[in-house]
């Protein structure tokens, strides 16, 4: 059973990425420019339009991908695949239809997946970057991917 899950550890310096649907925005910058200095200790990256507004009226270097409508979030959801992306804070939007609903709720899956923090709002993004964790590293249980494929090959 154990075997089934092996320990990957994140680093001290967390790669988080941050991403606001639109009328989120404004909170999500807000709460990054109160957040600056323990920001700046991490790499940031973010959905283009997201990142792209962090770094212009915060000041902080924001990696910026694709918009998230253009399947920005579908690359952070990868990145998290490949262990690239170790913190997130996503805040969505909870009134308003979007028509990447399908990107979106693939990004929260996976980050299930990869076991991985992720604030959908503020409250969430404040408990978690006031987290002791964000000056150590933390060691967690991810599914054993490798056994996974070799199990799965073998039964089906
Ligand atoms: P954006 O994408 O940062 O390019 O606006 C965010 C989103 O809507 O997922």
């Amino acid at each position: 059973m154990k075997e089934d899950y092996i320990t990957f550890t994140i680093g001290k310096k967390k790669n988080i990425a941050l991403i606001a649907h639109d009328n989120e925005k404004v909170k999500l910058i807000d709460w990054c420019q109160k957040n600056k200095e323990l920001l700046k200790q991490h790499n940031l990256c973010g959905t283009g339009t997201t990142a792209r507004m962090i770094t212009d009226q915060t000041g902080l270097t924001v990696r910026a991908y694709n918009s998230g409508p253009l399947g920005g979030d579908q690359q952070v959801g990868a990145k998290i695949v490949e262990g690239r992306i170790d913190f997130v804070v996503f805040f969505s939007d909870p009134l308003t239809a979007q028509p990447h609903d399908p990107d979106v709720k693939a990004l929260m899956r996976i980050a299930q997946v990869y076991d991985i923090p992720m604030a959908v709002n503020k409250a969430t993004a404040d408990f978690m970057i006031q987290s002791k964790f964000m000056k150590t590293t933390y060691d967690h249980e991810v599914i054993n991917f490798k056994k996974n494929v070799s199990d799965r090959a073998k039964s089906l």
